[in-house]
């Protein structure tokens, strides 16, 4: 394999040939390719990480090009699911790595699948209830990750080492998200949603994680065994030492899996200042060229080979393949649940 465009990272003597051909053999999966999770698989796509597995059940819209690096007008115009947009313009950029899309959600029914044969997963979510499920699955599977999360004019990143992955990855264990966040995820804080989010932040925390993941990958540098904070606002700039493992967490120290275990089955879930809710059928296939067929006589209907967006009343609905629908102009799961029987099926 030719590694001249690895020239520049190369001749760094902390990485040289050798961190490169393992950055080479590595395999990475990034959950949730929105502006965090645009600017971790750029960096990593670029630098040479073998297989990158870029999982995301969302579609461009309009206000997230504002930080969301990968995507442009034409992506949108195109009503690109994320996964496939990142994708297509990864390989654009480096076509000699794999790069893999999933256009789905991120949940308990196939986390353990969507983090199988990766080396290291970095979050790229936008809530703490998918963070706390990755951090269960990266407990069972021994895998290390890179918690990111940016809101406003701030964020923080934390590398996390399950004592399952120590040995492999040569670094002493951490404490766990649970271990650092407490048992709940945060609700009711600020997201980005309502509080904003300045594009120049997620850059900067999302490529500190994405340092982080080559360090963890080559094996060298040291790397960050604490609380990362940022805030660009007031150019503060912070690490908080960490305590480690806590003795009783529920996670890391107990095994209760609570996240991964969360019941799973015809679920939604509301999509945070969105206005719009998921709703999950597991195990349907949908044929969109029919449905869209028959929503035709209901409104106005749209299709791409990954989605059908259909304009019903005051609703918009996309839907996928894996007959996950995404209802934008509702933000009761009942009602969604009740238009999804009516229009999809049940
Ligand atoms: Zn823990």
């Amino acid at each position: 394999m030719n590694l001249t465009r690895y020239q520049r990272q190369m001749i760094f003597s902390g990485l040289g040939e050798a961190g490169q051909r393992r950055l080479l053999a590595s395999s990475v999966a990034i959950i949730g390719c929105g502006a965090t999770g645009t600017v971790l698989a750029n960096h990593l796509a670029r630098a040479g990480v073998g297989r990158l597995r870029l999982v995301d059940r969302d579609y461009i819209e309009l206000n997230n090009l504002q930080r969301q690096l990968l995507y442009d007008e034409a992506d949108l115009a195109a009503g690109l699911p994320k996964a496939v947009a990142a994708a297509r313009r990864l390989r654009a950029i480096n076509s000699e790595i794999a790069i893999e899309e999933v256009v789905a959600d991120f949940n308990p029914g196939n986390a353990l699948d969507l983090l199988g044969g990766v080396d290291l997963a970095l979050d790229g979510t936008d809530n703490f209830e998918t963070r706390y499920l990755l951090n269960d699955a990266c407990l069972r599977l021994g895998l290390p990750w890179v918690y990111t999360g940016v809101v406003a004019s701030y964020g923080m990143t934390a590398t996390l080492i399950p004592e399952g992955a120590a040995a492999r990855v040569g670094r002493e264990a951490t404490g766990c998200l649970q271990c650092l966040l407490g048992d709940r995820p945060a609700s009711g804080g600020p997201t980005c949603d309502t509080a904003g989010v300045l594009g120049p932040v997620v850059s900067v925390l999302a490529s500190i994680s994405a340092g982080e993941a080559i360090k963890l990958l080559t094996g060298g540098g040291e790397i960050n065994r604490g609380l990362i904070h940022v805030d660009l606002w007031d150019n503060s700039f912070e690490t908080f030492q960490l305590a480690g493992r806590r003795p009783d967490c529920p996670a890391c120290v107990r095994g209760e899996e609570r996240f991964l275990n969360a019941a799973l089955g015809s679920r939604s879930a509301v999509l945070c200042g969105r206005n719009a809710v998921q709703v999950s059928a597991p195990d349907v296939r949908i044929d969109l060229a029919v449905v869209g067929e028959r929503l035709a006589a209901l409104g106005q209907v749209s299709r791409n080979p990954h989605l059908l967006r259909a304009q019903i009343d005051a609703y918009e609905i996309t839907l996928f393949p894996d007959g996950r629908a995404i209802i934008k102009g509702v933000d009761d799961p009942d009602l969604a649940r009740s238009l999804y029987a009516r229009y999809v099926g049940s």
